[in-house]
């Protein structure tokens, strides 16, 4: 028997009617009401194009309550969401298209250069719709949405989620944070990842009101926690630092309870920097395969644990494959973790054993059982047979005043077999190899002290804007 249950946004819309689901920056808001006879309306005119059950359709678009309602559109016919990022280049998303079995595409702006049929969304509102039978009942087993993984240490794989993906990320999170009656969480994150997603889903499953920007301004994201009454924000490290020089000597009000940190490691420095600025940061651990985060802080812990992800979601399990509080590989477990890889039985039947999805991460979990987050395998450094982790190398570079930000790689080494090796974005140009050097020194043991510092513009980033190592060992030969 499939496990049914009514269709997340029909039933807001009954419940809270007359409540914000979106809220613009413009002073725009659409209730559940609004936005329910929209998709809706939008799933009529898809429809009349002949978007059926099952059909994979790609959605390429900046942050827009147009791509909301095309998200919920197709989820009325049952069909797939295909989430397309907007940042890579034509080669990389043509490979997207054609591996994910996309049959239509739906852009914000006009395209020319995809081989499928693609409108814009002006196009399909334009349409007469089309009586179809709309979904009334969610199959928790049916797939929603694929969205492929960054491409870091790899080809990007499609991951595919169910409703129940879904459901569970949002309920699990809830379980962790509560729900304030006037919580209104801040979409500044590409809803093309999971992690931007996560909180439109969560924002019709809770009945809570998103703002939603189109892209990330670090003005505008201080301005809208300052002033717009928003009072959880989910973000990348990146973001974290700009925001914390925005804040400069004030702080954020009181209503502001949350921003969730997720998507990459945070230099230990940062953390701390926030900390003593009170900005309420969570840290989380997650990634596409487990529909954003599996493992979070918990409000009462987030101050006290600086540098931990925290503990598995309420329903999630965790286990670390080494000898109890060494360093091994990060197993999860739970309702919320993927089913697999889009078309590819190998990949999928590799990283997942009885429900339990091998991360390629490293990490390790104290005697709390509060996970540490390393580094990814892959990126391992094996020195004179000492394990060196670039991220921690990183982390101290980077907490080095005059220093934006490093990447560490390993280069091959006749004696040592390999040697880390740094490459330094510089504020203060000022600074000499020799300077940081003798800074690392004094935080790193010495076999984990690069051996050679190069200055660099800027690191090499993916469109998910992840700093790529094997680009950087590129730059040494
Ligand atoms: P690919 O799988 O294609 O190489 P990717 O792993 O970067 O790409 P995502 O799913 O976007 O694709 O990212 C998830 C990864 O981000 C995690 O596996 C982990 O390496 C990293 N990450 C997420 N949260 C944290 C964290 N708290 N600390 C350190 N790394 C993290
Ligand atoms: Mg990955």
């Amino acid at each position: 028997m499939p496990e049914l249950m009514p269709h997340w946004l029909t039933k807001q819309a009954e419940l809270s009617p007359n409540k914000t689901a979106i809220e613009l920056p413009d002073g725009t808001e659409v209730s559940f009401l609004e936005l329910k006879r929209r998709s809706q309306l939008f799933a009529e005119k898809l429809f009349s194009i002949g978007i059926r059950k099952g059909a994979k359709v790609g959605i390429f678009s900046a942050n827009h309550v147009d791509m909301v309602i095309a998200l919920h559109g197709l989820s009325y016919l049952g069909a797939v969401a295909v989430m397309l990022n907007i940042r890579l280049t034509d080669k990389e998303v043509h490979y997207q298209i054609r591996d994910a079995d996309v049959s239509v595409i739906l852009t914000q702006n006009k395209q020319s250069s995809f081989h499928v049929p693609t409108y814009t969304f002006n196009d399909i509102e334009a349409l007469e719709g089309q009586p179809a039978e709309l979904i009334n009942e969610i199959d928790l087993d049916a797939i929603f949405t694929i969205i492929y993984t960054s491409g870091t240490t790899g080809f990007p794989k499609g991951v595919m989620h169910t409703y129940g993906n879904h459901w569970w990320s949002a309920v699990s999170s809830m379980l962790n944070l509560g729900l304030n009656q006037h919580d209104k969480w801040l979409v500044t994150l590409p809803i093309f990842h999971v992690g931007g997603l996560s909180i439109l889903l969560k924002s019709v499953i809770y009945g809570m009101p998103v703002y939603l920007m189109e892209k990330y301004d670090k003005q505008q994201v201080h301005q809208a926690i300052m002033s717009s009454g928003v009072t959880i924000v989910s973000v990348v490290t990146l973001m974290v630092r700009e925001l914390i020089d925005q804040l400069g000597e004030n702080s954020y009000p009181e209503s502001f309870r949350c921003m969730l940190l997720g998507g990459g490691p945070a230099p230990k420095a940062l953390l701390e920097k926030a900390k003593e600025k009170n900005v309420p940061i969570y840290q989380t651990y997650g990634m596409t395969e487990t529909s954003s985060q599996i493992v979070t802080l918990s409000p009462g812990d987030a101050l006290e644990r600086i540098g931990s992800s925290g503990k598995p979601l309420f329903p999630a399990q965790l286990k670390i494959d080494a000898e109890k509080g060494s360093i091994g590989e990060i197993l999860v477990k739970g309702p919320m973790v993927t089913q697999g890889y889009y078309n590819k039985v190998e990949a999928t039947d590799k990283a997942l054993t009885n429900g339990w999805l091998s991360t390629g991460d490293l990490g390790y979990t104290d005697g709390e059982g509060f996970l540490y987050v390393v580094d990814r395998r892959k990126d391992l450094i094996i020195s004179g047979g000492e394990n060196i982790y670039p991220t921690e190398i990183e982390s101290v570079l980077s907490g080095m005043e005059g220093i934006r930000e490093a990447g560490v790689t390993g280069r091959e080494d006749i004696k040592w077999g390999q040697v880390p090796v740094a490459f330094v974005v510089l504020d203060d140009e000022t600074l000499t190899p020799e300077k940081i050097l003798q800074y690392a020194a004094e935080n790193l043991a010495s076999y984990k002290l690069p051996k050679e510092i190069h200055f660099i513009d800027q690191l090499p980033r993916n469109a998910s804007n992840k700093l790529v190592r094997n680009r950087l060992t590129s730059l040494l030969s």
